[in-house]
C-alpha cells in the first residue's frame, strides 16, 4: 500500500482496530518517507458468481437496484432499500462464505423485503421464484398469512 501524500512504496502499521462486529479491520498507518499518518480498511471481499459463470464482486447498489422495481409505488424510500441492501449483505457475509451464487443473494432478499412490504415482497418473489400461476400467488399469500397468524 503506496503513501497516498508523497506515493512512497511502503507503509509502516502504528495501530489496527477490528471493528465491533468483527467484519473490517482498521489499521492507522505511516509513511517512512514523509512521516503523515493515513488509514486504510479491509474487508473481506465478497464475491458473486452469476449465472454466466461471471463473477463480480458483490454489490449493495445492485441489491437496491434488483429490489426498487418490486417497490414501485410502495410506501418504501431509498433509505428503506439502503438499509436493507445493508442487511441483504450481512446476512451473506454471515454464512461465511466468499463466494456466492446469484440466486442466493435472492434468497437473502426475501426476508428483509418481507418485513419492510408485503406487496414488495410478493413482487419480488413472483419475478425470482418464477411464479406463472394465479395459484402460485395463492400459495405465496396462504403462507404469508399463515406466518403472520404464528408471529402475532
Ligand atoms: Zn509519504
Amino acid at each position: 500500500m503506496h503513501c497516498p501524500f508523497c506515493r512512497h512504496p511502503d507503509s509502516r502499521v502504528v495501530d489496527s482496530r477490528t471493528s465491533d462486529d468483527g467484519s473490517s479491520i482498521r489499521r492507522r498507518r505511516e509513511c517512512p518517507n514523509c512521516g503523515k499518518r493515513f488509514s486504510t480498511l479491509e474487508i473481506a471481499s465478497l464475491t458473486v458468481l452469476k449465472r454466466s459463470g461471471v463473477a463480480e464482486p458483490f454489490s449493495r447498489e445492485k441489491v437496491v437496484n434488483g429490489v426498487r422495481k418490486a417497490c414501485q409505488g410502495r410506501p418504501v424510500s431509498d433509505d428503506d432499500l439502503a438499509h436493507l441492501a445493508h442487511k441483504v449483505e450481512e446476512a451473506i457475509r454471515a454464512s461465511g462464505q466468499a463466494e456466492i451464487d446469484a440466486t442466493d443473494i435472492g434468497l437473502a432478499i426475501l426476508p428483509p423485503l418481507r418485513e419492510l412490504d408485503e406487496i414488495a415482497y410478493l413482487r419480488f418473489a413472483s419475478v425470482y421464484q418464477g411464479f406463472d400461476s394465479l395459484d402460485d400467488f395463492e400459495s405465496a399469500i396462504a403462507r404469508l398469512r399463515a406466518e403472520d397468524a404464528s408471529d402475532s
